[in-house]
């Protein structure tokens, strides 16, 4: 067994912790229902007042709430209390149209850095670690999520932000780094870089990686260690939530343990919106049962994932996720075929000759979807050598059929021509005309 940063609570057995959960989640139905006219509205409208959540499984009759919900509340109608006691906004750019906003009491913030810490202790960090946070700081949850909880957990924080690459290799020398922060994506170009400066895994002291804010295959995760001789752990959250710090990975890598003292997650089926059995697969829906300042019921992620009930090695008691599989909005169709990137990423990694950057262009020829997959080289060279070039192309091809079930054409570049991200990585140029409606 590791460390815990709140050990009771995160080892409590699961009866005493359901007990828990469901006086939270009294409380939060009545907050909600009491102060925000919103969820007012929506539940007497499906007759669920807070007196009838008597168990658990009342949760179900609760309504969901979704992200064009908080959309069509901007900027405050889904905050529970006044502003006076709001002491922080974050807010998530979406795509189109207005950001979702939303704000944190004191006592918000206080467990938001207990819960970060909790999934930093799980990874393996203590507060001898000197850590650097690469994540753009902002309005965005990410940076300013893991700088309170490393600060509650008493570590060093070097809060570099994301961007001069350069001068954060420097720093995490000089400094004596032993943490980063970082998206995946950011964390391998960030050893490609140390690597064409000259520098020597041995010049740097890191030894941790907490990696988030995109997904990340356990494949990806392998040449991420590597490069750096770290260890990587995954966690999970989203602003809407709280920020990073809902779930996260124990040193068994196992899952990722959710805080059920704070949240509740359930696994319904997002065509037909019931739940699933327990171990089944599909999108999760999250309530926050103890957040003050913007809480919210059943609130659908999208992501797509399973619950695992089953005892965990490390003694924490809380339930665990897998590895999000996908979005449901990311995933492509293809064809009338279902396909995630990350499916497709597990297939390209293991790879030794080609890079962890790759690329996914689809296009609609003669009515037809096309799906080509552009993949970086490691060696340049090898472009030269065709017979070795047709072969390993014909391997990526031969591999992406087998687990995706379509065809593709695969594209072999020259190393490092695909562009470089420092945030979330955009590898999906989707220019298809006319995309197919989702059915509904
Ligand atoms: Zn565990």
């Amino acid at each position: 067994m590791g460390a815990f940063f709140q050990k009771e609570i995160e080892t409590m057995p699961r009866r005493q912790l359901q007990e828990l959960q469901l006086e939270n989640l009294k409380w939060a139905v009545k907050h909600c229902y009491e102060n925000i006219k919103f969820y007012h509205d929506r539940l007497d409208a499906a007759g669920v007042t807070p007196e009838k959540i008597k168990t658990l499984s009342d949760l179900q009759y609760i309504p969901f709430t979704t992200k064009a919900d908080i959309r069509d509340q901007y900027p405050f109608g889904l905050f529970a209390v006044p502003m006076r006691q709001i002491v922080r906004l974050h807010a998530s750019s979406g795509t189109t149209g207005k950001p979702t906003v939303v704000g944190y009491t004191r006592k918000d913030l206080d467990t938001w850095s207990d819960l970060v810490a909790r999934i930093l202790v799980a990874g393996g960090a203590t507060q001898d670690d000197i850590a650097n946070i690469s994540f753009g700081y902002g309005l965005f949850t990410g940076a300013l999520g893991l700088h309170g909880g490393l600060e509650k957990l008493g570590a060093t924080v070097v809060p570099s932000s994301s961007g001069n690459t350069q001068k954060q290799l420097m720093l995490m020398k000089d400094f004596g780094v032993t943490a980063l922060i970082a998206t995946p994506s950011y964390a391998m170009y960030m050893a490609e870089t140390a690597q064409e400066l000259g520098y020597k895994k041995e010049d740097f002291s890191l030894r941790l990686a907490f990696l988030g804010s995109e997904g990340c295959t356990p494949e990806l995760r392998e040449k991420i260690e590597e490069a750096w001789g770290i260890f990587v752990t995954d966690n999970y959250g989203m602003s809407e939530l709280m920020g990073p710090g809902v779930s996260g990975e124990c040193q068994y890598r196992q899952g990722l343990h959710f805080a059920e003292d704070h949240f509740i997650p359930e696994i319904i089926d997002p065509d037909t919106l019931q739940q699933k059995a327990p171990g089944e697969t599909g999108e999760l829906v999250i309530t926050t049962i103890t957040k003050e300042g913007f809480p919210m019921l059943r609130y659908r992620t999208k992501d797509i994932t399973r619950l695992n009930y089953e005892p965990c090695p490390c003694g924490r008691t809380h339930v665990r996720m897998d590895k999000v599989k996908g979005r449901s909005d990311d995933m492509l169709k293809i064809r009338g075929v279902n396909v995630f990137p990350s499916q497709i990423e597990s297939v390209l990694m293991p790879i030794q000759q080609i890079s962890a950057n790759y690329q996914l262009v689809l296009r609609r020829e003669n009515y037809t979807d096309t799906l080509q997959v552009n993949v970086e080289l490691n060696d340049a060279s090898l472009l030269e050598r065709y017979a070795e070039l047709e072969k390993l192309q014909n391997t990526v091809h031969n591999q992406l059929k087998t687990v995706l079930g379509i065809e593709s054409k695969v594209l072999l570049v020259e190393p490092k021509s695909l562009e470089r991200f420092a945030g979330k990585a955009k590898r999906i140029v989707d220019l298809r005309e006319e995309k197919e409606e989702p059915k509904k």
